[in-house]
C-alpha cells in the first residue's frame, strides 16, 4: 500500500516541488501517493506551508505528522486542531541562503561600503575600516541559523557571541543564555543579528530598554521576525542615535505597507523577507527522511516542541 502524502501549499509551490519531492521519495525507497487532494482519514502525512487552505487538522484522524516548508512555525504552533506531531524545515540550502545573507549585510556594516558605492561623489574618503577580529558580533538564537551564521563570521575573525534560552557549547563562540546573558551579549556587540523564532518569549524582545543596554551607534540585522522588534522604539533609537543602522528583512505586516517610515528612513536598510528560502532540492530528501523515519518508528527529526513554541 502506498503512502498518502497530502501536499498542502500555495498552488504554485507543487509545482515546485511535485518533480523533487517523487525522486527523493524513490530514492529513500519510499512509495508515495502524493497529492493535494486525498481524503482526510487516509492520509498518513502532511507537506506543509501555512498560505496554503488547510486550517484544520481535525479530519486528518490517522495523520502520523506535519512536515513543514518553513523553519518558522509561529503560524501553525497557535493551531489548536493540530494535534500531530509537527516538524519544522531545517534545510542546508536554507541555512547556506541565510549564511550569505548575514554575512553579506554584516560585511557591509562593517566595511562601510556603502561610503564608497553610494557616496561616489569625487572626494577621496581615505577611511580604512578595523579588522573583524575588533568587530564584536552577537547573535541572538542558536538554532540551526544562528550557529551556522555565528561560525561563519567567526570564520572571518569576528569574535562572535551567541546567545540562546538554554545553555550551548558551540565551537568558535562565546555563548551566553537566560537574562543576565542577554545583557552581557547587547552591551558587547556592535552588530547585532536577530535569528530567534518568534514565540511568547521573543516577541518586542528588542524594546527601548534593551537597546539602551546595546553600544552607542550599533547596526541592528533582523533576518528572524519582525515581532521580535518594538518598531516605534527602534524608530526613535535611529532618530537619537542609539541605533545606527536596522538592516530589516522581517516585518509585523508583511509586504510592508508603502507607507511605513522604514521605507523611507535614511538609517534603515529594508529587503522583503528574501534572506533565505527553503529550496527544494535539498529540503525534500528532509522530508523524505522524516517519513522514512516514520514508517520505520524512528523519531521524527526537528520536532517542534510545542509548549515553547518552537
Ligand atoms: P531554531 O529553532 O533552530 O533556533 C532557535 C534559537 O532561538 C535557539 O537557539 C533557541 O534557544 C533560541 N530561542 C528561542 N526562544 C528563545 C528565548 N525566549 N530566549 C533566548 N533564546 C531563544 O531556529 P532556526 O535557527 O532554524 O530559525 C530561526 C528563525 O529564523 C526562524 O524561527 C524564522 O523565524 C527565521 N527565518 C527567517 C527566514 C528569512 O528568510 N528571513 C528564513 C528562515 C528562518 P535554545 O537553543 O536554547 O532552544
Amino acid at each position: 500500500m502506498p503512502i498518502n502524502v497530502l501536499f498542502s501549499a500555495r498552488p504554485e509551490r507543487w509545482d515546485t516541488y511535485q518533480a523533487p519531492l517523487h525522486k527523493a521519495f524513490k530514492d529513500n525507497g519510499l512509495e508515495v501517493n502524493l497529492a493535494r487532494d486525498i481524503a482526510p482519514e487516509k492520509v498518513d502525512y502532511i507537506v506543509y506551508a501555512p498560505n496554503g487552505d488547510l486550517n484544520d487538522f481535525t479530519p486528518y484522524t490517522n495523520c502520523k505528522a506535519v512536515l513543514s516548508l518553513w523553519a518558522g512555525v509561529e503560524k501553525i504552533v497557535v493551531n489548536q486542531t493540530l494535534t500531530q506531531p509537527l516538524a519544522r524545515m531545517v534545510d542546508h540550502g536554507l541555512t547556506q541562503g541565510m549564511i550569505e545573507w548575514v554575512t553579506g549585510h554584516v560585511l557591509r556594516h562593517h566595511l562601510n561600503t556603502d561610503l564608497h558605492v553610494v557616496g561616489q561623489d569625487g572626494v577621496w574618503r581615505d577611511y580604512v575600516p578595523p579588522l573583524a577580529q575588533d568587530r564584536p558580533v552577537t547573535i541572538l538564537g542558536l538554532g540551526a541559523l544562528g550557529t551556522s551564521c555565528g561560525q561563519a563570521l567567526a570564520g572571518l575573525g569576528f569574535p562572535v557571541t551567541g546567545w540562546s534560552r538554554t545553555a550551548k557549547e558551540v565551537e568558535g563562540l562565546t555563548c551566553l543564555h537566560g537574562e543576565d546573558g542577554l545583557t552581557q551579549a547587547l552591551q558587547s556587540a556592535e552588530i547585532i543579528v536577530l535569528l530567534l523564532p518568534l514565540t511568547a518569549g521573543t516577541e518586542n524582545l528588542i524594546n527601548a530598554e534593551r537597546m539602551a543596554q546595546m553600544k552607542k551607534g550599533v547596526c541592528l540585522v533582523n533576518p528572524g521576525r519582525g515581532p521580535l522588534i518594538e518598531d516605534e522604539a527602534l524608530l526613535a533609537a535611529l532618530d537619537n542615535g542609539t541605533v545606527g543602522h536596522a538592516t530589516l528583512d522581517v516585518f509585523r505586516v508583511e509586504p510592508l505597507p508603502p507607507e511605513h517610515p522604514y521605507w523611507s528612513h535614511p538609517k534603515v536598510t529594508v529587503t522583503p523577507h528574501i534572506a533565505s528560502e527553503t529550496r527544494p532540492v535539498t529540503a525534500v530528501q528532509v522530508i523524505a527522511q522524516n517519513i522514512r523515519r516514520g514508517e520505520m518508528g524512528d523519531s521524527f527529526l526537528h520536532l517542534v516542541d510545542r509548549t515553547q513554541g518552537y
